[in-house]
């Protein structure tokens, strides 16, 4: 049997292709990471698994042994042939040709769900890094009823990631991710663990949803918009920042500052999960 990388090698030279940078395209030849990727994941013969960027099909071809079906979108139509031609004889297996981005997960999982006896449904993914946050946002926002995310993205995203809120490498998105989800760190994983090999580290980590949320928010839109503007204007107070952005005016926000007993001095970074829904239900 090969491995992964005689694999890897054997289907570009078989295609006569090569990989397409701009796609993200970094296929995985690293036998330990793929399986230690799946192994996390804790795939059962009831699970659905969304893959994202199937690629050649390294991590594809594990997933369709473990799961009770495997749903694939990709969006290179090279990819695409390479895939009906490899998996043509699994019947757990369906590859929709399509940008990510754009595909109605919703659907697919409640028609899954509702058709197909599924039991949970997992996103398992060596991700395209130039989309990693809209992915990650178009599955945590959209609400589907999904189990955990197991993917690979450049190491600085998985810090951001798995922060804890008022840690010095949050950013608006751990505030995002935290609300949505627990989160853990798998592995980290070496720029030679791909072909090509991409300019930064890289890490698999794992976000598990939550079946509540761990704050109250009145208005989600106003929550998410408040954590997004202090952010942007990270060097400023939380104070004049959110007041620079026009969501609230700087006496009112002054106000509900002291009302909650949190200092005007006080920068983004350095408020809680909590805070911010105390403050965003005020607003
Ligand atoms: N899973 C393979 C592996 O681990 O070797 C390939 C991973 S590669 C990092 C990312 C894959 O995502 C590529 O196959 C690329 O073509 C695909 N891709 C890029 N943009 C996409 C999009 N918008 N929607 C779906 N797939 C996309």
């Amino acid at each position: 049997m090969k491995n992964a990388y005689q694999e890897t090698m054997f289907l570009l030279k078989k295609y006569h292709i090569s990989a397409n940078k701009s796609l993200g395209q970094n296929f995985l030849i690293h036998d330990e990471v793929i399986h230690q990727t799946v192994e996390s994941a804790t795939i059962s013969k009831d699970d659905l698994i969304i893959e994202i960027g199937p690629g050649l099909g390294i991590l594809t071809q594990e997933l369709l042994e473990r799961a009770k079906k495997v749903i694939a979108i990709e969006l290179d139509n090279r990819m695409v042939a390479i895939l009906q031609d490899r998996f043509s004889l699994y019947q757990n297996f369906e590859l929709i040709a399509q940008d990510v981005l754009k595909v109605n997960l919703k659907e697919i999982v409640e028609r899954e769900k509702r058709e197909n006896g599924i039991k949970e449904v997992k996103v398992v993914a060596n991700l395209p890094y130039y989309i990693t946050t809209p992915i990650i946002m178009k599955l945590l926002e959209e609400n589907l009823a999904i189990e955990s995310i197991t993917v690979m993205v450049q190491r600085e995203v998985a810090q951001r990631l798995v922060a804890h809120p008022s840690e010095k490498l949050a950013g608006a998105i751990t505030y995002s991710v935290q609300y949505y989800c627990t989160t853990k760190q798998i592995i980290d994983v070496p720029k030679e663990s791909f072909l090509p090999a991409p300019e930064v580290e890289s890490a698999v980590i794992q976000l598990t949803l939550r079946k509540e949320p761990p704050v109250q928010i009145q208005n989600k839109e106003n929550f998410f918009k408040l954590i997004k503007v202090s952010f942007m204007q990270r060097r400023k107070t939380f104070l004049n920042g959110v007041s620079n952005s026009g969501l609230v005016s700087k006496q009112t926000l002054k106000e509900i500052l002291t009302e909650l007993n949190i200092p005007e001095t006080i920068r983004g970074e350095n408020l809680t999960l909590e805070q911010f829904a105390q403050i965003a239900n005020r607003i």
